[in-house]
């Protein structure tokens, strides 16, 4: 984890520069100048994780009582991801809904909005590697512990069922699992 450290710091981020100059491929003369000013220029998974980690400390900071990070287990990191589904723009049907099950319902109904199954799952593998990153022991990580593990498989299924979409099938194509830099509160789930 040190070593992903030294990458992040590095003035040479041969990868960040390159994900840059594709996203703002139109618009050169700024990123040039970008790279003169800012050396360090964070990939959009950098800074997307920087982000959800002012996020988590934030959460952390009005939490009532008051939680340090040193005593943050895996409950609690559950009790941020449900916080969290109010934020959440993807319709997931509950059995009762005539639409569960339906990949692309005819109409409108109202059932709840929740963070996608994806997002938290990118959400976690972030938070999971910021801790390291930020001092905190591997062995300790709550973002690693099995509840939340298991938290993400259920509503992996659960959505895959609701919505009637396999997320089993995408994830088997791949070899390594995927990690978008799937951004927390703007991550609209296109409506399919
Ligand atoms: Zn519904």
């Amino acid at each position: 984890m040190n070593l992903n450290q030294e990458l992040v710091n590095s003035s040479n981020p041969v990868t960040t520069s390159m994900l840059i100059s594709t996203t703002n491929s139109n618009s050169i003369a700024s990123s040039a100048s970008n790279s003169v000013t800012s050396p360090t220029t964070l990939s959009r998974y950098e800074s997307q994780k920087r982000r959800d980690w002012n996020t988590f400390g934030q959460y952390l900071r009005n939490h009532r009582p008051p939680l340090s990070l040193s005593r943050c287990s895996g409950a609690h990191v559950l009790e941020f991801l449900r916080y969290l589904d109010q934020f959440g723009k993807t319709k997931v049907h509950n059995q009762l809904c005539p639409f569960f099950g339906h990949p692309n319902p005819p109409a409108p109904c109202s059932c709840p909005l929740k963070q996608a199954w994806g997002s938290l799952d990118a959400l976690i593998g972030r938070l999971r590697a910021a801790y390291e990153e930020n001092g905190g022991r591997p062995e300790a990580n709550p973002f690693g512990a099995r509840a939340v593990r298991l938290y993400l498989r259920e509503v992996r299924d659960s959505q895959s069922k609701a919505r009637g979409i396999s997320y089993e099938k995408k994830k088997r194509k791949r070899l390594s699992p995927p990690q978008h830099p799937t951004p927390l509160m703007q991550a609209p789930h296109p409506p399919i």
